[in-house]
């Protein structure tokens, strides 16, 4: 069973040295378990504050560990009344081939309804995550106006495709004209905002007309700072994620907290394990929009579990359109 472990602290940008490919024997199943073959492997951001040394607000790995990591496969071997071999999962499994695990580790998905890895993007939890920040954290309503940052990303397409639907006018953030065309053209954003460009102040301002009701921040920094003055009064800042900083050696020192006690903005950090009693809601809309067409996702797709590492970095650095995956099984 081959498996990457975690080999060593990064010190800001993590580098494939941080890890290590090793290959154990596979240990035969106890009563109760399931083995799953491992098809595709998500590439999270969180998992490169796992890394850090000290707990965020889940704990740090060790070193040794095996890589935490959403994986999606197939029931090979199965000594779990419940789960027959065949049967598609996803779960928490871990950066390696094959995986043991209980049922209550495992969710089945529908392999009919959509193809397996997308059940690690917009279908599955990182759709989830834009479902609660934005209409349970961020309480978004018909005819809003709405910010979205890393918006090629994985949550970020997913986030603007719900606003849009809900009737909203949606402005992206992105690194590159590229991927500004992309947020525009497949994922029907209104406008896309090229944070990279040196005109990037001019343009968010304009792109902003009257001000935005939400910003759905998930890079945090400098671009948090950009949107600030550009809120309406009563703004709502959900807070899902701090990519921007997560390689950061240096914090980044917000110049614009009066705007939040001028506008009276309510920012909200979250983290989508606190609000499962959601999770069923949010999956319906999400299922009901990708039914309907009104939500499209792109996945960039790496072969090979040795590669990981490597597209992790890619990910971080904004390698990535949509969801950052590896596909393990060619
Ligand atoms: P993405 O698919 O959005 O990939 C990360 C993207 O971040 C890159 O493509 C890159 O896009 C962007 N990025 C990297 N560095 C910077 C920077 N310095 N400034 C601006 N953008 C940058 O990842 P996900 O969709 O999986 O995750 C998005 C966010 O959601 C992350 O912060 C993640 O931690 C968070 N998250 C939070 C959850 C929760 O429960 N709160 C659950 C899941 C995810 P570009 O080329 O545009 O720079």
């Amino acid at each position: 069973n081959r498996q990457i472990r975690f080999a060593r602290h990064p010190e800001g940008m993590p580098d494939t040295e941080c890890f290590t490919l090793e290959t154990r024997p596979i240990e035969p199943l106890a009563e109760g378990q399931v083995r799953v073959r491992n098809h595709y492997l998500a590439l999270d951001p969180y998992i490169r504050m796992r890394m850090e040394k000290k707990d965020s607000y889940a704990p740090v790995m060790a070193l040794g560990d095996v890589l935490i990591g959403r994986t999606a496969g197939q029931v090979v071997e199965s000594r779990a009344p419940g789960v027959a071999e065949g049967a598609w999962v996803v779960g928490r499994l871990g950066w390696q081939d094959y995986s043991t695990a209980t049922p209550s580790e495992l969710q089945s998905i529908d392999t009919a309804k959509a193809p397996a890895s997308a059940y690690l993007g917009a279908l599955g939890s990182t759709g989830v995550t834009a479902w609660v920040g934005l209409v349970h954290i961020g309480g978004v309503r018909e005819g809003e106006s709405v910010l979205v940052s890393a918006a090629s990303g994985a949550v970020g397409s997913v986030v603007g495709q719900l606003a849009r639907r809900k009737g909203c006018r949606v402005v992206g953030i992105a690194g590159g004209a590229r991927k500004c065309g992309i947020v525009r053209e497949k994922f029907g954003f209104d406008d896309c905002i090229d944070y990279k460009a040196d005109d990037f102040l001019e343009k968010i301002g304009q792109a902003a007309g009257d001000g935005f009701d939400i910003y759905y921040d998930n890079v945090g920094g400098p671009i948090f700072d950009a949107a600030l003055p550009l809120m309406r009064n009563f703004g709502r800042i959900p807070l899902c994620g701090l990519v921007s900083q997560y390689n950061a050696t240096e914090p980044y020192g917000v110049k614009n907290m009066r705007e939040v006690f001028n506008k009276r903005l309510t920012i909200r950090g979250f983290v989508i394990s606190d609000h499962r009693d959601v999770f069923a809601a949010a999956t319906s809309e999400l299922e009901a929009a990708y039914a309907d067409g009104d939500l499209v996702y792109e996945e960039t797709i790496h072969d090979g579990l040795e590669n990981a590492p490597a597209s992790f970095v890619s990910m971080l650095q904004g390698g990535n359109v949509g969801k950052q995956l590896i596909r393990i099984v060619t």
